[in-house]
């Protein structure tokens, strides 16, 4: 039996709150390209959650969210500063740079797959010559790729050490939702009050079908933006489907309900491979574990048909957890990782 429930958060099928409302917003006639009601609900409720007036437009894709803001924020002789295992970096297949017609992405190094500040300061600082892309965007992914979550004071550096340098803040927050539930503090928290200038907010890792969407906290930013997303290809034209998927998971509160669900069923599962004495590699601060499992032992358990990808660069073997992973689905997988050690 194939398994893949802990291959990706994006594995699991789309939750009941988004899939009753996108079957709700299947009734007749609606307008196109987002002039519909739904879009529009879509829109308070994103406002509501970050408790706030922002400007936010809807993508397909993560990757497309993430391409696009940055390309607003960037002329083709400027730089990104990013995560060396940021997504924009090692997932998007070079996006960003296609996007903004040739900002380079600029890597910085920090433990646990968080940007250390010195780093940002070291890249700032080295050039100031016109030889050098000029550095103009710091993006940050939260919870990162690691499973970790910046802190609101780190966070808080690393914005001031951004803007102290003329730099834009962009984040990644494919799983905001998760580094909310882990400090167990909003969104505006994390975001606009520590001077996040344009977040791309996840949701489909967190239920939907599809749909992130890019959110700008300085709505001057968003000037043009629609054209963007229109040339690039991300503008639905059935836009209501996306964003009654959005209503379903914001509205009910299943947004933060799920965020919450997966970071203890992560918890669980870690806390169970440390009592079976597999190492776990990255703090489990979201809905990610790192299992330091030998080869035979990684071996074993894709024989019993469990997926999972061994990840770039830590040395760990990524376990995701989802709005749909059950702790049946948790018990299943340590009883056959018992079985495994157990044959040694
Ligand atoms: C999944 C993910 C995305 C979005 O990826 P797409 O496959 O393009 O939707 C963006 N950032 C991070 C950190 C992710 O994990």
């Amino acid at each position: 039996m194939e398994r893949y429930h802990f291959a990706s958060d994006n594995t699991a099928g789309v939750c009941p709150e988004a899939w009753d409302a996108m079957a709700k917003a299947n009734g007749g006639f609606a307008p196109s390209y987002g002039d519909d009601a739904w879009t529009k609900e879509a829109a308070d409720a994103i406002r509501a959650l970050f408790e706030t007036e922002c400007e936010m437009f809807f993508t397909f894709t993560g990757t497309a969210a993430n391409s696009l803001a940055i390309a607003s924020l960037c002329q083709s002789y400027h730089s990104v500063i990013c995560h060396e295992y940021a997504h924009v970096e090692t997932d998007e297949c070079g996006g960003p740079e296609f996007f903004t017609h040739g900002t380079k992405v600029l890597l910085a190094g920090g433990a646990h797959g968080k940007v250390d500040p010195r780093e940002v300061e070291r890249i700032v600082t080295s050039r100031d010559d016109l030889h050098f892309p000029k550095p103009r965007v710091l993006t940050l992914t939260q919870s990162t790729e690691l499973g970790t979550v910046y802190t609101v004071p780190e966070l808080e550096a690393l914005c001031a050490g951004a803007k102290k340098h003329g730099l834009k803040v962009h984040m990644d927050g494919a799983r905001l939702a998760n580094a909310c539930a882990s400090l167990g503090v909003r969104p505006a928290e994390l975001t606009w009050k520590r001077g996040v200038d344009v977040c791309s907010l996840g949701g489909v890792k967190n239920g939907l079908a599809m749909g992130e969407a890019v959110v700008f906290f300085d709505k001057d930013l968003a000037a043009e933006f629609e054209f963007r997303c229109k040339q690039a290809g991300q503008l639905a034209s059935k836009m209501r489907f996306i964003a009654a998927g959005w209503v379903g998971l914001l509205k009910t509160g299943a947004w933060q309900k799920y965020g919450q669900h997966a970071n203890h069923q992560a918890k669980t599962l870690a806390s169970e491979l440390k009592a079976l004495g597999i190492g776990v590699v990255n703090p489990v601060e979201a809905n990610a574990v790192f299992a330091r499992f030998t080869p035979e032992v990684k071996e074993a358990l894709h024989a019993k048909g469990w997926h999972f990808y061994g990840f770039i660069g830590t040395g760990g073997c990524r376990l995701m957890c989802s709005w749909a992973t059950t702790s049946v689905d948790v018990s299943s997988f340590v009883t056959d990782l018992k079985e495994v050690l157990a044959k040694g």
